[in-house]
């Protein structure tokens, strides 16, 4: 694994693109790189009845050097952007590890998908 680190110019990029993989293009959605003491517990902030949502992403500067996982700023956005598919389903409090252990399963998952076809989907 190695580190994957945007510039804003790249994450608004990479929103554009894993909005319309995860079918979200309805919502509204912000995504900003953030320092570590503008990130409150929750990452993705949604709206529900408006469908908005702040994404915050942590800024390189603030990654934990040690950490054995390098950090994956796509994993986060699509992290982040996988809890708007389940906002809804009101799962936040009473089984918060099962839903954060599943939607980062499938973020990984995914993105492995793509990297290992080089970038490319097959849309059908
Ligand atoms: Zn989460």
């Amino acid at each position: 694994m190695k580190e994957v680190i945007f510039n804003d110019e790249q994450l608004q990029k990479k929103l554009k693109e894993w909005q319309k993989r995860l079918r979200l293009q309805d919502w509204l959605i912000k995504a900003r790189i953030c320092r570590s003491h503008e990130l409150p517990d929750v990452m993705a902030v949604p709206t529900l009845p408006k469908k908005m949502a702040l994404i915050k992403i942590l800024d390189h500067n603030d990654y934990d050097p040690t950490c054995v996982f390098p950090q994956d700023m796509e994993d986060s956005l699509v992290h982040e952007l996988l809890h708007l598919h389940f906002a809804p389903l009101g799962l936040d409090d009473d089984k918060y590890i099962e839903l954060e252990q599943a939607i980062e399963s499938i973020a990984s998952g995914l993105i492995s998908a793509l990297r290992e076809n080089g970038g490319k989907e097959n849309v059908r």
